[in-house]
């Protein structure tokens, strides 16, 4: 019935980009087999789920939405599809995403761009609109994506669902085909709080194949939700949030949610956080040399895409990059590879990981003295597809309220907040200190 649903509709949408329907079965029959023998399920037992195309599945094709992974079959499972089999989720398919995860509308995409479910003329968000998009047209009730910068509270904003990015070290990256490793995560978009409360129960936890993720005890979410109550919850809204460049609906809708939440009888304060905007570049100097790096292995050589005209061994590396890789991945490249060369390295890289350890100490001192801070997602609505396309760095602009929390690893959800004059989705993001996910969670939940 699902991929009834998903052929007919998903033609106009193109949020997949492979159904696994055989394996899909056979996990359908695993369980009834489990239901016959009398065993007991699992937490997520026939709940379909659509992983963003950058997470490795045993048997079924990964290929990042680029032509240098396009016939790439992983032979084992990311850690986070073993857990999720686990607790017996059908895995039913793989969905699209900017190439490598490098975007933010998921335009960037070898298989073309995935629409917006709540207006096909628009995009999705980025980089897992696939995942968002998914979630939205209602095909499946639950998606992976991975956020390095916004790239799953983003889209789901534009959505109009709900996009959790959990704390650096939560879930294990193990079987994630690395972006920026220093900043990914692995999280859930959902339809509702609990669903996403839910999948991140599962998907968490300390694994040895991950030398980042962190040794913790483990959590529960779910039966935190139940009558949550906000009272006396202390709530920080940075004033440079509000500036020029945001969306006038946009900005009406936060000032409204700001009310709504003192009206939950949370204590909402302004503060100020004097490093926004400087994010941006130190997460783009970042998140692109890391990339240069974890992008050096598809040299055409040991797996994926190998050109058919080459002479030695140099040639096979050059032209199967060139005619492999698209045109975002090759600019992040070369950004990357420039900001770590020698003469550069102290001028680029070593500034904007200083400028990364000033965040994280800014968000540890707001955290001492407020429970969560509250923000738009993005300054922009759900924009037309090609509307951003010509120009990357207004597309990098509007990245500028996702990528801070990603350097400096703490956590947090995107959820709806409602929608402006043209029925388009707005949503905005709590951000919480590490490892408290429950209470953006609990605050979540109590808005939602
Ligand atoms: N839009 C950001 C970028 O292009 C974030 C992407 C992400 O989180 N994967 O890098």
């Amino acid at each position: 019935k699902i991929y009834e649903k998903i052929e007919k509709e998903d033609k106009q949408i193109n949020s997949f980009i492979t159904l696994s329907k055989e394996l899909a079965k056979k996990q359908a029959e695993e369980i009834d087999d489990k239901i016959k023998n009398g065993e007991s399920l699992g937490k997520l037992a026939g709940i379909p789920i659509a992983i963003k195309d950058n997470i490795c599945t045993d048997g079924i094709k990964t290929t990042c939405a680029s032509k240098m992974l396009e016939d790439f079959i992983p032979p084992y499972d990311a850690t986070v599809i073993k857990k999720l089999k686990a607790e017996d989720a059908i895995i039913i398919g793989k969905v699209n995403m900017d190439e490598f995860a490098m975007g933010s509308s998921c335009e960037n995409s070898y298989f073309g761009p995935t629409k917006n479910p709540v207006d096909i003329s628009r995009v999705p968000g980025g980089s897992s609109g696939g995942s968002s998009a998914s979630v939205a047209a209602k095909f499946v009730p639950i998606s992976l994506g991975s956020d390095t910068g916004g790239s799953i509270r983003q889209p789901a904003g534009f959505c109009g669902v709900t996009g959790l990015k959990p704390t650096y070290g939560k879930v294990s990256r193990f079987g994630l085909i690395a972006f920026g490793s220093s900043l990914d995560q692995i999280g859930p978009i959902t339809r509702s709080i609990d669903d996403a409360a839910l999948c991140l129960e599962v998907i968490q936890g300390h694994d040895k194949l991950d030398n980042t993720s962190a040794k913790l005890k483990y959590d529960t979410y779910l039966d935190k939700l139940n009558n949550v109550d906000i009272q006396n919850m202390k709530i920080a809204v940075a004033k440079e949030f509000i500036k020029k460049g945001l969306n006038e609906e946009i900005k009406n809708n936060f000032l409204e949610t700001i009310e709504k939440f003192k009206s939950l009888g949370a204590k909402v304060e302004y503060i100020s956080m004097p490093i926004t905007e400087e994010g941006l570049s130190a997460y783009y100097i970042i998140s692109s040399a890391e990339a240069s790096s974890n992008l050096a292995r598809f040299d055409g050589i040991r797996y994926g895409y190998r050109t058919k005209t080459y002479e030695d061994v140099n040639d096979i590396m050059v032209n199967s990059r060139t005619e492999a890789f698209g045109k975002e991945v090759k600019r992040r490249i070369m950004l990357g590879t420039y900001a770590l060369s020698s003469g550069y390295y102290d001028a680029y890289y070593n500034r904007a990981l200083k400028l990364k350890k000033k965040i994280k100490d800014q968000y540890k001192e707001i955290f001492e003295k407020y429970d969560l801070i509250l923000s738009p997602i993005s300054p922009v609505l759900p924009f037309k597809i090609g509307e951003k396309t010509s120009d990357p760095l207004e597309m990098y602009l509007a990245d500028i309220y996702t990528i801070n929390i990603n350097l400096a690893g703490v956590p947090a959800i995107s959820i709806p907040s409602g929608k402006n004059k043209d029925g388009l989705p707005i949503g905005i993001q709590l951000i919480g200190k590490h490892f408290d996910e429950e209470k953006i969670l609990r605050a979540a939940k109590a808005f939602e």
